[in-house]
């Protein structure tokens, strides 16, 4: 097992090289590393430092979605916990969009503990990255959607960890006021 350190510190490298190249959705076309390291530290603010599986699980919760990595490498190279929470924080990409986020609605309170952080701090980055200073109708729309659909697989997730249920609900309002 790796040091609480190293951990992150190889999670962090392989996430830079598997999403190389990739934009994420949103402001600025940002590349989508930014995500990832947006995740992971919320995820360390909110534990206070306490647990580096779920920053590595952070920096890799779309590794297995979105590039070549699998749930086996990831269990060899980090450890069978971070490989379970990035598996549940994939959705099946082989669903059309709107059944993948329905199941998500329906899986968020069947997740772990660990898995239903990642699902917050996922959603309070992606929400950030749809607000707009001055938005067009289509990312008015895109980010009232998103809003919407977010705070229902949130509900099924909150409780664990008051900073992020408190920087969710603020990021909400921020969207919000926005519109
Ligand atoms: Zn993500």
């Amino acid at each position: 097992m790796l040091s609480p350190v190293r951990l992150i510190s190889e999670a962090a490298e392989l996430a830079a090289r598997r999403h190389n190249g990739m934009a994420r959705k949103g402001r600025g076309q940002d590349p989508y590393i930014n995500h990832l390291a947006e995740v992971a530290n919320m995820l360390a603010t909110a534990t206070d430092g306490a647990d580096a599986e779920l920053v590595a699980a952070g920096w890799l919760h779309d590794s297995i979605e979105d590039t070549d990595t699998t749930r086996e490498e990831l269990a060899q190279k980090f450890s069978d916990r971070v490989a379970s929470l990035v598996v549940e924080c994939t959705d099946d990409m082989n669903l059309p969009k709107d059944e993948r986020w329905r199941q998500q609605v329906i899986d968020a309170p069947k997740k772990s503990a660990g898995a239903r952080l990642i699902k917050i701090a996922d959603k309070i980055s992606n929400i950030g990255a749809r607000i707009h200073p001055d938005p067009t109708t289509e990312e008015r729309d895109d980010l009232a959607d998103y809003s919407g659909w977010a705070e229902q697989v949130v509900a099924g997730c909150r409780g664990g960890n008051q900073w992020l249920d408190t920087t969710f609900d603020d990021m909400v309002l921020t969207a919000r006021a926005s519109l």
